[in-house]
């Protein structure tokens, strides 16, 4: 029997990617600048519309340490963060010499709790110190609540950085996730949605604040024949290879996110007789969801040897990869000084919860065997 690895996500290249990256070599752009980097920011800029303008970088990462400096985040200041989420939505926090404030998720999408936050802010504002940033996060492609956190954002004055990381072709009300955000972040990394091999973007709302991105992606070099600087640089820029996969990409991104919803699809059914396992899912029609990862959550029973861990044992068994949530920022050993407001959702999500193959290249067979792998598990007893 073939034995291949199931990856949770692994690149899927659609065919044109060679055909840009070759370009780049005719013609010498092998640089953090030229023409497919022009061209992936301007197919994002079509793709997300809304007019926002997008800056590529050299990874998600580097996008939310310039959006956190665009947004005038410095040493000492707080910034609020989702729990819930992959650590580089905090760490570029502590790069700024700033305090993370962690807050909860909720139920329905996972995502920043609204209540949660509010709680969050009033009591850091009686503190003495009104939060400089908002890092809401859209988990597994599911936007999170918009305008509830857009509102109480609004209420009190304070930027949001929007986390879309893991949402490129999701959206809320048919306005693009990336585009709520007072800043919006994307990356292509390995496993994201599309891949650059790595990287990522910034998404703004002014050309000026795009520019401003890009300048200090790129050293702060002023503008004199010299090398010359007034602020701190960085070396943050996408390279003209990357960019020419990122353009073959996007040319089937739409097509990717059919696929990886049908993968949502064959979750829903494989395991809908089976009571002690729910699958994540948007709470309605006005959500659209890339399901970047399939992901359910399962009631442990100690009688029948149930549980999210026996489950990921089983599927490693037959070489098959599936991996916890996120653990939340406030239960790492390198966050867990700082403040965190809400209950235990997040941390019940993290207990209960798997990440499942989601990969928009997966195949019949290879469903197969995870449905093989499912059905022994909880059908057999084990
Ligand atoms: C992947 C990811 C990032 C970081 O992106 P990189 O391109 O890997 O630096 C940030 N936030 C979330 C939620 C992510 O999933």
């Amino acid at each position: 029997m073939n034995n291949q690895k199931i990856w949770l996500s692994s690149p899927h290249m659609g065919g044109n990617e060679q055909r840009f990256v070759q370009e780049a070599f005719e013609s010498n752009w092998v640089a953090p600048l030229g023409p497919n980097v022009t061209g992936l920011e301007q197919d994002l800029e079509t793709y997300l519309g809304n007019e926002v303008h997008v800056g590529a970088l050299s990874s998600g990462t580097a996008a939310i340490h310039l959006g956190l400096i665009l947004l005038g985040v410095k040493a000492g200041d707080e910034v609020i963060c989702q729990s819930m989420t992959f650590s580089a939505s905090a760490n570029p926090i502590l790069y700024q010499g700033a305090i993370p404030v962690f807050v909860d998720s909720e139920e329905m999408t996972w995502n920043l709790c609204p209540i949660a936050l509010e709680k969050a802010i009033v009591d850091r504002i009686a503190k003495g110190k009104k939060p400089k940033a908002i890092i809401a996060v859209h988990l597994y492609g599911i936007p999170y609540q918009i305008e509830a956190i857009r509102s109480i954002a609004d209420q009190f004055e304070i930027p949001i950085l929007e986390d879309s990381a893991e949402a490129l072709g999701s959206s809320y009300k048919g306005q693009a996730c990336g585009t709520f955000g007072d800043i919006g972040v994307l990356s292509f990394n390995g496993n994201k949605i599309i891949t650059t091999s790595g990287g990522g973007a910034i998404i703004t709302r002014t050309k000026e604040l795009k520019e401003k991105a890009v300048f200090y992606a790129t050293q702060s070099r002023d503008n004199a024949p010299h090398y010359q600087h007034s602020e701190i640089g960085y070396n943050y820029r996408m390279s003209n290879i990357c960019a020419g996969i990122g353009r073959g990409q996007m040319e089937v991104l739409d097509a990717h996110v059919t696929l990886r919803r049908k993968m949502h699809e064959f979750y829903a059914g494989l395991f809908a007789e089976i009571p002690s396992v729910t699958v994540f899912e948007v709470p309605n029609s006005e959500y659209y969801a890339n399901y970047w990862l399939s992901a359910i959550l399962i009631e442990s029973d100690e009688s029948k040897g149930i549980s999210a861990e026996g489950l990921r044992l089983a599927f490693e068994e037959e070489n098959i990869e599936s991996r916890p949530l996120w653990k939340p920022m406030h239960l790492q050993p390198v966050f867990e000084q700082y403040p965190y407001y809400g209950s235990s959702v997040a941390e019940n999500l993290f207990q209960k919860g798997l990440c499942l193959p989601s990969g928009s290249n997966l195949k019949e067979e290879e469903r197969l065997r995870i449905a093989t792998v499912v059905e022994r598990y909880f059908l057999s007893g084990k």
